[in-house]
């Protein structure tokens, strides 16, 4: 289903952060958000799943406005947020996280998401809290997927992990994208965007300034130098 976000200004208080900011993600299609720290990326997100109230704009999911709805109302819709600290429920387990999630009608039922993450099933009596990073954000995804998304929205998915995990994301990635779920993906590993993404977005100071194809993308150096080398 279609993300269409158009023109959107959002605030924290009295701070400008988003300055009109419009993108799409077509059905199916895996795109990323890059720019640098404090660019927007994590307030974009957030305005698509309804956690910041986006000023002015419109935001049109499976051409439906979702500016205005509830968090739970947008998340009924198939939009899926895995924040950028997991949010997984430390004192619960992993097959409890699993199981306040799932949803009756979600085409990855339990037993599909522990055949994908099959560290997920080792681990599924231990404590949320017990998880190691990289088992943690393999939870969030994981409880996205049973609660059956359209669209998931990914805020840094391989920050802080190890390499041989960071590899296990995209092998994950790559599975959900081929199950026709479309993706936004805010990640700071460039490696990773080039192997998942159709297309991508750069912003900087809440503005989008550059958009390109994956193809176009791996040719930007000067794109990547100016917005995104450190
Ligand atoms: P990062 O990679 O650091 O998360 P980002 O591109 O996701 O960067 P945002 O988190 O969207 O950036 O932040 C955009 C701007 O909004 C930054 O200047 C940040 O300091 C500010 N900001 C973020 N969250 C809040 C908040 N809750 N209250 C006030 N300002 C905030």
């Amino acid at each position: 289903m279609k993300l269409e976000i158009n023109r959107i200004h959002s605030y924290y208080g009295k701070s400008h952060v988003l300055e009109g900011v419009s993108l799409e993600v077509n059905p199916g299609e895996l795109v990323t958000l890059l720019g640098r720290n404090g660019a927007g990326k994590t307030t974009t997100l957030r305005s698509i799943a309804g956690i910041v109230r986006p000023a002015e704009g419109s935001i049109v999911f499976d051409g439906e406005e979702l500016i205005g709805k509830e968090v739970f109302e947008i998340a009924r819709r198939g939009v899926s947020l895995v924040p950028e600290h997991r949010g997984i429920f430390g004192l619960l387990s992993v097959e409890e996280n699993l199981a306040i999630a799932v949803r009756a009608s979600s085409r990855w039922s339990l037993s599909d998401v522990y055949e994908m993450f099959p560290r997920l099933y080792e681990r599924r009596k231990n404590g949320g809290n017990a998880l190691s990073g990289g088992e943690q954000q393999m939870l969030a995804i994981a409880r996205a997927l049973v609660n059956d998304p359209k669209l998931l929205l990914l805020d840094e998915p391989t920050e802080g992990l190890a390499p041989v995990i960071v590899d296990e994301i995209v092998r994950i990635l790559g599975k959900i994208r081929e199950a026709g779920v479309s993706v936004l993906l805010v990640e700071q590993n460039l490696a990773v965007c080039e192997k998942l993404a159709d297309r991508h977005y750069v912003i900087e100071q809440g503005q989008v300034v550059y958009s390109g194809t994956g193809e176009q993308f791996r040719q930007e150096q000067a794109v990547k130098d100016r917005y995104l080398a450190v």
